[in-house]
C-alpha cells in the first residue's frame, strides 16, 4: 500500500514543532526507516501514520485516500511499540488472538491463524505462558506476533528491537527481514541504530530536530553519507 505524506507538520499543544514539512512518497511494499537521534521526531511521524496523533498541517494519503484526520474511517494499519503492551493477564495466544475475537472470527479461523504466526515466529511452545514469564525478545516475537495476524497492508514499527541485548538485537534484525518477504507489506520501521536502519531498509529517511535531511537508499547513503 502507498503512502504518501506531503508538507506534514506537527505543532504539540505547547507549542513545540515536533516535525516540519515532512514529504515522503513510500511506494507499496517498500521497507522504509526513519532514522536520527532521539527527539528528532520520528515517533511522531509514525504515529501521525498510524492514527495515533492529529496532523497539524499538511496531508497524509494511504493508497491514495486522504487519511488526515485520525477519527476518519479505520486504516489498514498494524503498529508494534517499543514496550510491547501485551495483556499481562492474558495467554500468548490470547494475546495474538485478541483482535480476531473481538471482530468475531470463527474459532477455527482464529486458531489457524494463531498458530500460523505463532509458527513464523518460533514461538508456537510459549503460546499457554503469560508475558511476564517470558523474555524480553519473547515478548518482542509475540507482539509482532499479535501485529502481523492481522495481516496488515502497512506494518509500523516504532523501536522494536531497543529494549533486547546485542545479540538477539543481530537475530531479530534477520527475523524481521524473514517476517518483510513474507508479509508483503509496506513497512515503516524507526530506529536510532544505523547498522539496524542500513542491513533492514530499503530506503533510509534520515531525520534532524524535525526535518528530513536525506532519503536514499542504504547504498547511496553509504557511499555519499
Ligand atoms: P523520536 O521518536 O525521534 O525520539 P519524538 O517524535 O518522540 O522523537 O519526539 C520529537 C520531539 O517532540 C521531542 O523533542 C519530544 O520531546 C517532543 N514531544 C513528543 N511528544 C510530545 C508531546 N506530547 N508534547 C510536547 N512535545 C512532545
Ligand atoms: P475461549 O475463547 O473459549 O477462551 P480459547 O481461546 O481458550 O477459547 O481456545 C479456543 C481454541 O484455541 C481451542 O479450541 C484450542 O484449540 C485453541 N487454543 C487455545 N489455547 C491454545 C494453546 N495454548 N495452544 C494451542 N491451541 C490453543
Amino acid at each position: 500500500m502507498k503512502l504518501q505524506l506531503k508538507n506534514i507538520s506537527k505543532v504539540y499543544e505547547n507549542g513545540f514543532t515536533a516535525v516540519k514539512d515532512f514529504n515522503l512518497n513510500v511506494e507499496d511494499k517498500e521497507f522504509i526507516v526513519f532514522v536520527g537521534p532521539s527527539g528528532c521526531g520520528k515517533t511522531t511521524t509514525l504515529r501521525m501514520i498510524a492514527g495515533l496523533e492529529e496532523i497539524s498541517s499538511g496531508e497524509l494519503k494511504i493508497d491514495g485516500e486522504i487519511m488526515n484526520n485520525v477519527l476518519s474511517k479505520n486504516r489498514d494499519v498494524a503498529m508494534v511499540f517499543q514496550n510491547y503492551a501485551l495483556y499481562p493477564h492474558m495467554s500468548v495466544y490470547d494475546n495474538i488472538a485478541f483482535g480476531m475475537k473481538i471482530r468475531k472470527l470463527p474459532k477455527a479461523e482464529i486458531d489457524c491463524k494463531v498458530k500460523e504466526v505463532a509458527n513464523i515466529l518460533n514461538i508456537y511452545d510459549l503460546l499457554d505462558r503469560k508475558p511476564k514469564t517470558l523474555s524480553g525478545g519473547q515478548r518482542q516475537r509475540v507482539a509482532m506476533g499479535r501485529a502481523i495476524v492481522r495481516e496488515p497492508k502497512v506494518f509500523l514499527m516504532d523501536e522494536p528491537l531497543s529494549n533486547l541485548d546485542a545479540k538477539l538485537r543481530i537475530q531479530m534484525r534477520t527475523e524481521i527481514a524473514k517476517i518483510y518477504h513474507r508479509l508483503q507489506a509496506t513497512i515503516v520501521y524507526v530506529t536510532h541504530d544505523q547498522t539496524e536502519a542500513m542491513t533492514l531498509g530499503t530506503r533510509i529517511v534520515v531525520m534532524k530536530e524535525g526535518v528530513i535531511q536525506q532519503v536514499d537508499t542504504p547504498q547511496r547513503l553509504y557511499h555519499h553519507p
